[in-house]
């Protein structure tokens, strides 16, 4: 009996305490939501600054999308993997942003499967996310496809930097040789040394081979290097806004 008892006064302190805690965190939301709002005081009375004139901006969903949808960076990226069906598909995910498969094909009139092979598409390239839950009452599991739009842009971006790699990799191979051939006929490179075993004849046609400016050719993988550092630019400032 005496075991009851305890029992029930460990319970009270116990609800005790919990009470307690509760009090501290809300003195605590408090003191937060304060510091907050003196943040905010202090930023509208100094001079307008790029940040606030971009939040006086702020962009609707609609208009957040349409700038994803139409960028040409974003568009040649996507379109690799992408047909007309799949930016519809994207389209619609970015207005929903959240949506489950069984509504998505029937709001493009196409079958689940179909929809699913897209999505896993964006999936696999962390553009989409998915839950699932199980309907009670037919005992299936169903798929709920979230995206972030966020993460299209983050995608671009990773896929840009491998591009900018792949150039850096050709740049110090060309590097390596000094001089370079190629056949005018098949578009073929080769070093000199290589070259010279075929009397500079382009081993799979047998047209003579031409000398190529190797600096010329560094040159213009420089430029190309740094128009795709200023895509990765101007998406990063676009992240900022979506
Ligand atoms: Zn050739």
């Amino acid at each position: 009996m005496a075991t009851k008892s305890s029992r029930k006064k460990a319970s009270s302190t116990r609800s005790k305490r919990t009470k307690h805690k509760g009090r501290i965190t809300r003195s605590k939301k408090r003191v937060a939501g304060k510091a907050k709002s003196k943040t905010t005081k202090k930023k509208s009375t100094g001079k307008p600054t790029k940040t606030t004139k971009r939040k006086s901006k702020r962009l609707t969903k609609a208009q957040k999308n349409q700038l994803i949808l139409r960028n040409k960076i974003i568009n040649e990226k996507l379109s690799a993997f992408l047909d007309e069906t799949g930016f519809t598909l994207l389209k619609i995910l970015l207005e929903k942003r959240k949506i489950s498969e069984f509504k998505l094909a029937s709001l493009m009139n196409l079958k689940v499967n179909k929809v699913r092979s897209i999505l896993y598409k964006l999936q696999t390239r962390g553009i989409v996310s998915f839950s699932r839950r199980r309907d009670k009452r037919k005992g299936w599991y169903i798929f709920t496809w979230e995206i972030n739009p966020k993460n299209i842009i983050k995608y671009v971006i990773n896929e840009l930097n491998s591009d900018i790699k792949v150039l850096e990799k050709k740049y110090h191979l060309k590097q390596e040789g000094k001089e370079f051939f190629s056949c005018n006929e098949c578009g073929v490179q080769m070093s000199m040394l290589k070259a010279m075993e075929t009397n500079y004849l382009c081993p799979y046609c047998g047209t003579p081979m031409q000398v190529i400016d190797v600096e010329r050719i560094k040159r213009d993988i420089l430029n190309e290097i740094n128009a795709i550092k200023k895509k990765i630019e101007s998406l990063k400032e676009l992240e900022k806004v979506i």
